[in-house]
């Protein structure tokens, strides 16, 4: 018997969605990307949205398939019981009941999810984390985020905002974080706080704008400045990852996000850090990321499946 059935995924991001036409097994059967333009207001945004997803159903069906829910992933809070987008910094959305409004244009079940949780939820049951069963997935960029996965659900908090490992308190007399305490995890080992703590040790007269990436590359060649800054965010991390074994037990830490790219030069060093951290704890499998930028978007669409309990062979790709 052949399945025509397909959920329909977008992962909206401060510049660009990355959509899909998603089947149950999780194989894309088409993929677009769009600009978000924030910049003209969450109610632009939220029409884009829209479009979009409706287009793709329409495709979809053209293409004989048969759309049977949608799966939408946002950056920022979400309330994921009730659909909406509570607030976001980049992309603007104050209260946006965005599961409402799709369900009313689409006719078709939809779920809204949060970006970093529902690409948790793709690396943890389509990606690296696959077969782990208890998964910590982390992504490292601007920001520092995680999602607790276990047997293949995120843990969504009683707020809504679980995963906040960013805010993890590492260095009480450390540099402020943008959320008001000083010591934060992603006020030292953020790609941003990175960059900017080489420039502040670097001094005014070396090149300003120096990215965590270059930071990477410059250590792995051996120059001391760097390797002083990289090894200040390793240990950072290890100390923010080994609380969140304490936590959480968990067989597989997928560290996704910018940061993660810096591959081995970032993996072999924290499972180096980690190691000198467990007592008592069992040391997880640290690996990076499978799924690239398509993990929101795949997230997105296992939501989707999960809506309507369609949840067959996915895990068998
Ligand atoms: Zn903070």
């Amino acid at each position: 018997m052949t399945d025509d059935r397909v959920v329909v995924a977008l992962d909206v991001g401060g510049t660009g969605m990355k959509c899909a036409v998603v089947r149950p097994d999780g194989v894309v059967v088409r993929a677009e990307r769009h600009p978000t333009d924030a910049a003209r207001g969450p109610a632009a945004v939220v029409g884009t949205i829209l479009d979009v997803a409706e287009g793709l159903a329409d495709k979809a069906r053209a293409d004989g398939l048969t759309p049977i829910a949608v799966g939408i992933a946002v950056p920022g809070v979400v309330d994921e019981a009730r659909g909406v987008a509570v607030w976001s910094a980049n992309v603007g959305f104050r209260d946006v009941p965005v599961r409402d409004l799709a369900v009313a244009r689409l006719g078709l079940p939809t779920a809204l999810g949060h970006d970093v949780r529902v690409g948790g939820l793709a690396e943890a049951r389509l990606g690296a984390g696959r077969g782990s069963g208890h998964v910590l997935f982390v992504a490292i960029g601007t920001g520092i985020a995680a999602a607790h996965v276990v047997d293949g659900t995120a843990a969504v908090g009683a707020h809504g905002a679980a995963g906040e490992i960013g805010h993890i308190l590492v260095r009480p007399d450390g540099p402020r974080c943008g959320c008001g305490r000083p010591g934060c995890l992603v006020a030292i080992a953020s790609a941003a706080a990175i960059g900017r703590r080489y420039a502040e040790l670097a001094g005014p007269s070396a090149d300003a704008a120096v990215t965590a990436a270059e930071v990477a590359e410059r250590a792995a060649t051996g120059e001391p400045l760097a390797g002083q800054v990289w090894q200040e965010a390793i240990d950072a991390l290890a100390d923010g990852l080994a609380s969140g074994q304490a936590l959480f037990d968990v067989a597989t830490i997928v560290l996704g996000g910018g940061l993660a790219q810096a591959g081995d030069g970032l993996l072999t060093p924290l499972r180096a850090a980690m190691r000198e951290r467990m007592t008592f704890h069992r040391e997880p499998h640290l690996v990076a990321a499978a799924l690239g930028d398509e993990a929101g978007c795949l997230g997105a669409a296992l939501l989707a499946l999960d809506a309507v309990g369609v949840r067959d062979h996915q895990e068998k790709r």
